[in-house]
């Protein structure tokens, strides 16, 4: 088991980070910014480094002042958290490269499901259901109007790099087509850095549900059941439940397999999160695929009894 790991991360993440380390055994090293000097977190932690000034671009997501506190540190592994650096795949590979542990995925699988266009089509290819629609970037909008016809409006047009219900905009008939795919792929280019934009059906009345995966690179890959977020503002979540009153025991094993499924797809290793969407008629499709720890994570820690983080721990250190 490591010893002392650091935790590239703030406020209540890093805190519920270091209880588990500390219950572990294992060392913490928090890192602060200059606004976060007396954080909780830092307050927590074993040891506590500054890793510059309160913006965030030139503190926690500075990984040069990161890197430089893990030699100075002597962490043997990394927890990225949430947000920040946890789903940065060229940050897990410098790591990699000094010999530190990533306590998440590959490097290639972070990559291979940040893409919505390349998640699609690799969940299409393991047979996983997947939203009808149309997974190439479209940029003329006669060709999107051609398709959104041929599956049926309404559809939604959707940044293939987006996140946080961000570049969603959903498309009820031919004349909103052309403004609708100017300013989704202007949000997504602004947001996301990346314009590319696809187009899939939208389900009526939809349920979000989504699956908690733990895989821990020994080929052993499980499946902890269901979060429901169906409760939503904006296309984000507001509250989560679990189980979900909708999803039978059937379902549950359903989703849960194809969750499974792709998650040996990509030799998923650590905990992941497989969200779907689901009809009124309990069909369900593949959404994206979160390759980190979510902030909702303590609900199945709720109904299940497992500390995620310590599930990550162990399973970083073989
Ligand atoms: P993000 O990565 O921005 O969270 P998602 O693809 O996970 O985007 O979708 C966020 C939410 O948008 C979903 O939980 C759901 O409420 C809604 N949504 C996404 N795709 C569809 C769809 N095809 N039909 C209806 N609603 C959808």
């Amino acid at each position: 088991m490591f010893r002392t790991i650091l935790i590239a991360n703030r406020g209540e993440i890093a805190c519920r980070i270091i209880r588990s380390a500390r219950r572990m055994g294992i060392r913490s090293v928090a890192v602060y910014s200059e606004a976060d000097q007396g954080a909780l977190h830092v307050d927590m932690a074993n040891e506590a480094i500054c890793i510059g000034p309160p913006p965030s671009t030139e503190s926690y997501l500075n990984i040069p002042a990161i890197l430089d506190a893990i030699a100075e540190s002597g962490a043997e592994a990394v927890h990225p958290g949430y947000g920040f650096l946890s789903e940065n795949a060229e940050f897990a590979e410098m790591l990699a490269e000094r010999g530190v542990v990533f306590i998440g995925p590959d490097p290639r699988a972070i990559r291979l499901m940040g893409d919505k266009i390349q998640a699609k089509k690799l969940a299409g290819e393991v047979g996983v259901p997947t939203v009808p629609g149309h997974v190439e970037p479209l940029e003329d909008p006669r060709v999107a109007r051609e398709i959104a016809r041929s599956i049926g409006y309404p559809v939604l047009l959707k940044a293939s790099a987006g996140g946080g219900g961000k570049g969603i905009r959903r498309i009820g008939a031919d004349e909103e087509m052309e403004a609708g795919l100017r300013a989704c792929r202007a949000e997504a280019l602004s947001s996301f850095g990346d314009g590319r934009v696809f187009l899939e059906k939208y389900v009526a009345d939809p349920r979000h549900i989504e699956i908690q995966i733990l895989a821990d690179g020994a080929g052993n890959v499980v499946h902890l059941g269901e979060r429901e977020c169906s409760l939503q503002r904006r296309h984000q979540k507001v509250i989560e439940e679990a189980p979900s009153p909708f999803v039978t025991p059937e379902l549950r094993a359903e989703m849960g397999a194809c969750a499974v499924d792709l998650a040996r797809a990509v030799d998923y290793v650590s905990a992941g999160t497989v969200e779907f969407i689901v009809g009124a008629d309990r069909a369900f499709y593949f959404l994206e695929m979160n390759t980190r720890l979510q902030v909702e994570h303590p609900v199945t820690e709720e109904v299940t009894g497992l500390d995620l983080v310590e599930q990550m721990i162990r399973i970083a250190a073989g």
